[in-house]
Formats: structure tokens, sequence, C-alpha cells
């Protein structure tokens, strides 16, 4: 501490051809995957080009073997085999690919004094405010009666048309300006403005409504009851891009948790014939708590690693099962908040998450007096310290703000219940759950790196 020279992962950075390459990527991945569907679409086309198959096309498991589950179509994991058995456990990495955003009510539609809206219901942890006065897109599916699915994106191309929830003008904002910042903007204030040409309406009364509806027949073939059975997203509109003069920073939408999706496929496109079979999770719904059967408190990965034993074997043992959950070691990939000097108040300096500073470990995250977390063991923080060390890492520990400042917890937690080793590891990120979060270029190689280097561990 004290005159000590800070380390900087910007130093002695040295980018390779292809981790400058990967940027680019990564920008693209973020401006095109911005819902958990989009971004397992577009892991899962990485994947299948590098030789990845589908569990139920595999015949064998064995080392080298590169292997594909898809989770309703919102989720996924991707296994390569490794020398060992998989019942001697395997390397895990778990990130999610879902962020919050709004969610299209499944009775969207209204329209008050000559003014259409669809009515949204928030996902996860936003600052309501922050989501008026933007542009934003539409993305997602409707599944019509008979099955048959209709893909939406709107508002990403230029000659597409955005749309935007509207705030009050301040001249008229008095009351508005006095109430707290949480309630200045309510849930059911959160209406995306639709449209206001009545002309083609065929209805005597709404007919802003009627027209909207015959546009959406027209275009998408989807009538007012098709929402019922839709997943409709409302995200930020348009391109992730670099950020800063000096271009240090990618500011982009999801980084939370994409940018760590993003480094895990990288390391495991690049690991070949590891010692340990190595296996990647691209979860949905942690931001609203890992419920449902394709979030991390439902039993994929557990059957998927049934599924491989049993290949593995000739036949199911539950007890090998058990024993691969109990043995494996995994890193519960995911972002922190980042230390923001205009909000020093809510952070311990000396555990903070730097952007710039590399990766981060933090042993526990949850809140209070560590609720809700997976407190990882000494020994493994260590063993995850001599990799990261052995393989030049430039690494830093933080937690998530002060004590009792709030706090969140992860999926750790939830892979802890089969008895494998697991640490929280991911990057600082700024503006975190904003529409427009920002990550450090640095960090994000050195994530790419240091995940490569423990998947590929040997010992
Ligand atoms: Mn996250
Ligand atoms: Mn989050």
């Amino acid at each position: 501490m004290g005159s000590k020279k800070v380390k900087s992962a910007w130093d002695k950075l040295r980018m390779s051809e292809k981790e400058c390459q990967a940027m680019t990527e990564y920008l693209s991945f973020l401006s095109k995957g911005k819902t958990e569907r989009e971004s397992w679409q577009i892991i899962e086309g990485w994947a299948r080009k590098a030789g990845f198959v589908s569990l139920d096309e595999v015949k064998l498991f064995g080392s080298g073997q590169k292997v594909c589950l898809e989770v309703r179509d919102k989720a996924g994991i991707l296994a390569i085999g490794g020398l060992r058995p998989l019942s001697e456990g395997f390397r895990l990495i778990v990130t999610h690919i879902d962020a919050p955003r709004l969610d299209l009510k499944q009775r969207p539609l209204y329209e008050e004094e000559g003014l259409a809206f669809f009515k949204t219901h928030y996902y996860g942890g936003i600052k309501k405010y922050q989501w008026t006065a933007l542009p934003l897109a539409l993305h997602g599916i409707v599944i019509l009666r008979d099955g048959q699915r209709v893909e939406i994106v709107i508002g990403e191309e230029e000659e597409e048309p955005i749309f935007t929830i509207c705030d009050l003008l301040p001249h008229l904002a008095k009351d508005q300006n006095n109430k707290k910042l949480r309630e200045a903007i309510s849930g059911e204030g959160l209406n995306l403005l639709l449209g206001h040409n009545p002309s083609t309406g065929e209805s005597e009364e709404e007919r802003v409504k009627s027209s909207i509806l015959i546009l959406l027949k027209e275009t998408y073939g989807i009538e007012e009851d098709d929402f019922v059975s839709a997943e409709l997203e409302v995200v930020p509109a348009g391109k992730a891009r670099y950020a800063g003069l000096d271009r240090s920073f990618i500011a982009g939408y999801g980084q939370d948790d994409r940018i760590c999706s993003f480094a895990a496929w990288k390391a495991l496109e690049k690991i070949k014939e590891p010692e340990w079979t190595t296996i990647v999770v691209f979860a949905d719904k942690e931001e609203i708590g890992s419920d449902s059967n394709t979030g991390m408190k439902a039993r994929f990965l557990e059957n998927f690693i049934a599924e491989l034993i049993t290949l593995q074997n000739g036949s199911y043992d539950g007890l090998m099962v058990r024993r691969a959950m109990a043995r494996a070691k995994a890193l519960s990939a995911d972002v922190t908040g980042g230390y923001d000097p205009n909000y020093a108040e809510v952070m311990d300096k000396l555990n903070s998450a730097y952007l710039g500073r590399g990766l981060v470990i933090s042993k526990y995250t949850g809140s209070g007096g560590k609720y809700e977390t997976s407190d990882a063991n000494p020994e493994f923080v260590a063993e995850v310290r001599r990799i990261l060390d052995d393989a030049k890492i430039t690494w830093q520990t933080a937690e998530l703000g002060k004590v009792d400042q709030g706090g969140g917890g992860t999926i750790a937690q939830y892979m802890a219940i089969y008895g494998m080793e697991v640490l929280d590891c991911g990057v600082g990120i700024l503006s975190m759950h904003s529409p427009w979060e920002i990550s450090s270029v640095a960090d994000l190689v050195m994530m790419m790196r240091g995940y490569h280097a423990f998947l590929g561990y040997r010992g």
C-alpha cells in the first residue's frame, strides 16, 4: 500500500491479434444478443462451428468430445470431455445470459386519448427512471395458438422505428422532483409509446388501438390474444461501442452477464484435450432469482452430467453423478459493481473492484451478515489464486459495496448445493444494471485469459 505502484491490467497487456479481434466480436455479440434467446442462439452458432454436437446425437463421451445441450431455447451447456473420467469431477464456469429489462405484459395493448401504448412489467433490478426518454427496441417471440412461432426484432436497423417511454417535462415536474428517486417513475408508468394514427382503424372507438392491431396482423400475423403466449422484451436500442477518449471502455446493454458469457466461450474455444472435462453453462433467469426451468435452480446441469456419465459408463449410475457434481471445481462467472469515485460513499476502498485492475474474485457475495451467498472455502480460493498467478493474470479481490449498504447474490449458491467448490469470479462494471453498462477492455482480456487458465489447468 502507500507508495506501492497500483497494478494495472493495462501495463504489459500486449493484446494478441486474436484478442483484438475478440473485442470486435464482443461488440457484435452485445449488439445482436439482447435477450437470453438471441444470446444463446449466437453462442450455439459459435459452438456448432467449433464442432460441438448436440447431446442426443452423441453416442460416446470421451476425451476431446464436444457436446452441446440447449435448454428450452433460452439457456445451454457446452462441454469438452476430459482425459479423466467424469466421476472424478470436472471444471465448470457458470454464467447467465438474461439481463434486466422490461417485459411486455400478457395483455399489453391499450389506447388513451388517442395514444396507443404497450404496458410492461420490469424484469430484474432496474432503476425505473433510467428507462424513460431513451431509444428502445422490442425483441422476442410470439407463439401462436397452433404452436407457430413468430420472431420479432424492431428498433435496431436504421430504417426501423424505435420505441420510447416518455418522461415528464421539467416545467411541470415540481411534484415529481420532490418524490424519492425510486417513486418518481412507477412500475405501472413504464408504458411504451406505440402510435397515434387512427386513420386505418376499423372500430368506432379506440381507433388507434384498432390501427395498431391491423398493423400487427398484416406485418407479423399476430392478434391481440397472441400476446398471452409471447415473450417480448423491451431493451435499449442501438449498438454497443467503445467509450472514452482513449477507447478503453466498452459501453453496451446487458454486459451483466454477457461479458462473462463471452469470456467463458472464448476460454472454452481454446481448450484442447483437457485433463478434466470442462463445462460452461449459460443460464437464464439469474436476474430474478434463478427460478423457472431455465434458471440454475432447475436441474438441467445435474441431468446433463447424468447423461454424460451414462454415455461414459454405458449405464446410469446415480452415485457417479453425485460424485462428479461434488468433486467439480467451479467459477460462478458474474460481474460486480466497479468502484466509481462519484459514488465513493457506498464502497469500501480496500475491498472494491476497480476497472482496469483485472479479473475480480469475490470469496462471497450476498448481503447483510453474508446472507444468500456461497462463502468460498479458502483452500479453493488459494487454488484459484495459484492458477491465476501462474498464468500471469492481473486480478483483484472485491466485495459488492460497504457492509449493510445493500448487496446482491449470484448463482454460486445453487452450485454449492451439490458440494462442488465454487468461487465468484468476473469483472467490475460501471453503471451496472443500467441501459448502458460500462466495462474495461483490459479486464475483459484478463477474464478471457483467466477463465482459460482455470478450465485448462492440469493437476
Ligand atoms: Mn449478473
Ligand atoms: Mn445482475
